[in-house]
């Protein structure tokens, strides 16, 4: 323990996910420390982080705009929805290169033990975009534990009435684990062969 601002800004940092109470007093020190860091440079970036960016009114994704940059640009297939749990899986998805379509992220995925069902991600908002006919495939990527099985098996439910190919991204990433980590070959991959269902 330290003394007061100290040890609140140890206690700040270790509030945020990934970083234990070790690391939270290694950045503090860091902070400290450092003669270079630039701390208003950091602060200014908190603020406007928190006031310039916000989500996608389509897929959901981070933008600083009303549509994300991905949303925007017209090379898209807009043909081609990938839907994932979250906007982290978005970018895990466009590092791999294999996809040029457009997302839909939602939010998260169902878990009754976490209590979060359908109704709380953003399953309607995808519905609608599938109304008007153009869309054709719609990839479920979530991730590929319990929770993002299940999200998955729901959806392909909810898709079969419609004239929609509904698939699932091949085996082949780790299970149990999270999209985000999957390293670029291997989720490359689960792209190219993902199976219809
Ligand atoms: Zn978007």
């Amino acid at each position: 323990m330290y003394d007061g601002i100290v040890q609140e800004l140890i206690d700040e940092f270790g509030r945020l996910p990934g970083i234990g109470p070790k690391s939270a007093q290694r950045i503090t020190f860091h902070i400290l420390q450092t003669p270079t860091f630039d701390v208003a440079r950091l602060a200014e970036l908190l603020t406007d982080v928190r006031e310039r960016v916000r989500f996608c009114e389509v897929c959901g994704n981070v933008s600083e705009q009303d549509r994300c940059a991905i949303c925007r640009d017209p090379r898209r297939n807009p043909a081609l929805i990938c839907v994932v749990e979250d906007a982290k899986d978005v970018s895990a998805i466009e590092r791999t290169r294999e996809f040029r379509g457009l997302y839909h992220v939602l939010g998260g995925a169902i878990s009754p033990i976490a209590g979060v069902g359908p109704d709380d991600l953003r399953i309607t908002q995808l519905m609608s975009r599938l109304a008007d006919g153009t869309v054709q495939e719609v990839i479920l990527a979530t991730n590929p534990n319990l929770e993002g099985e299940a999200t998955a098996s729901y959806l392909s439910r909810l898709l079969t009435t419609m004239q929609i190919t509904v698939s699932r991204l091949a085996s082949g990433l780790p299970v149990g684990g999270d999209l985000e980590y999957a390293d670029e070959v291997t989720l490359g991959r689960a792209f190219e062969g993902r199976r219809t269902l």
